[in-house]
């Protein structure tokens, strides 16, 4: 933590004394205003209570199909649940964190909702699971992992954000926040998230690889709503392409989601177990 957020800290915590605590990356309380509306109803946590919390997002839902695959007309609703159930599992049977998923049956959330579900359960880690589409390219193949920023990477990724990002339009949700000291505390909270973020998708490139492809540049940037927690280090990974046959066989398959899940559980293990690390040498 450098000086100028510690006086930061300092200073806000004097003149507001009475807002909620909220823990950030490093265990360091920030104070920052919650707004927000509450989240009716957390869902279920798995695992001891003393290790961290990750929590998995299965993307769309209900009403939002995302999208369909040309191959066995496979919704990416139900393939994201899939993969995040499976992830779910193989964490919970490891035992090494404890795991919640923002919906465990075909629902619709609104993006803010998802991060503020991790928010609310002050989790340490927040994972958003999608499918990829190209449909005017049926060769692109490969899992890709998004973080956040405002700057996106590449067209590519700023029209995925329009995309994924319309549906809190539609809902309604404000996407305006504080303002004033509240706002630099939050943008110091997450750029320490962004930087957090940033190492763990360069960690699960390197544990996933021997489970599925990854495309070359599997690392994009993008301003995706679903990403804007402050104070949780989140990404969203795209697992594959429904658009292309041989992902579409491998991600919406047993097999193929057993795999995703090693992968994703070698680098979140491996994630904590670093941390871990870091804590026990200062
Ligand atoms: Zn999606």
């Amino acid at each position: 933590m450098d000086v100028l957020l510690a006086l930061l800290i300092a200073l806000v915590t004097a003149v507001t004394a009475s807002v909620p605590p909220v823990r950030g990356n490093e265990g360091v309380p920030i104070e920052v205003a919650d707004r927000s509306d509450p989240v009716a109803g957390l869902p279920r946590i798995l695992g001891d209570p003393a290790r961290p919390l990750v929590v998995l997002d299965a993307g769309h839902g209900g009403h939002d199909p995302g999208a369909t695959s040309p191959f066995g007309a496979r919704r990416e609703k139900d393939v994201t649940l899939a993969i995040a159930t499976a992830i779910r599992d193989a964490l919970a049977a490891s035992g090494r964190v404890r795991v919640a998923m923002t919906r465990e049956d075909d629902r619709y959330l609104i993006l803010k909702d998802r991060y503020e579900i991790a928010r609310k359960m002050r989790a340490a880690l927040f994972i958003s699971i999608h499918a990829d589409a190209a449909p005017s390219n049926d060769g692109a193949r490969g899992a890709t992992i998004y973080t956040l920023s405002e700057v996106a990477s590449d067209r590519e990724a700023a029209l995925l954000a329009e995309q994924q990002n319309q549906s809190d339009r539609i809902a309604g949700a404000s996407l305006s926040g504080e303002t004033g000291v509240d706002r630099i505390l939050i943008d110091l909270a997450q750029r320490e998230s962004m930087t957090v973020s940033a190492e763990f998708a360069a960690l699960l490139k390197r544990e996933a690889s021997p489970y599925f492809p990854f495309r070359p540049e599997y690392h994009r940037f993008a301003s995706l709503v679903v990403l804007k927690a402050p104070d949780v280090p989140s990404i969203l990974f795209e697992t594959g392409y429904l658009t292309n046959a041989t992902d579409t066989a491998y991600i919406a398959s047993a097999e193929g989601r057993r795999q995703i899940a090693l992968g994703m559980k070698s680098a979140i293990e491996t994630h904590f177990a670093r941390k871990l690390v870091r804590v026990a040498a200062r």
